[in-house]
């Protein structure tokens, strides 16, 4: 009693694109929702090779002001 299955486990996903679940899931996509929180999709390591690398908001600013344009 009380020392049932608490262990931490790996974080298991399954894969979008095979459908086999990965104890190394590559986040692909992350698909928002107009309301509550969106999901991520996960797929293991050689089908996500086949996905595009996931635009990050970060790197996808206008690089209008890079450093040295100044003078
Ligand atoms: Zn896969």
């Amino acid at each position: 009693m009380g020392t049932e299955d608490k262990a931490p486990r790996p974080p298991v996903r399954m894969c979008v694109r095979c459908q086999v679940t990965t104890e190394n899931p590559v986040v692909v996509s992350v698909v928002h929702q107009n309301s509550g929180p969106g999901f991520v999709v996960y797929a293991c390591g050689p089908c996500a090779a086949h996905y595009p690398p996931q635009p990050d908001v970060l790197t996808v600013l206008p690089q209008s002001r890079r450093a040295g344009d100044e003078r």
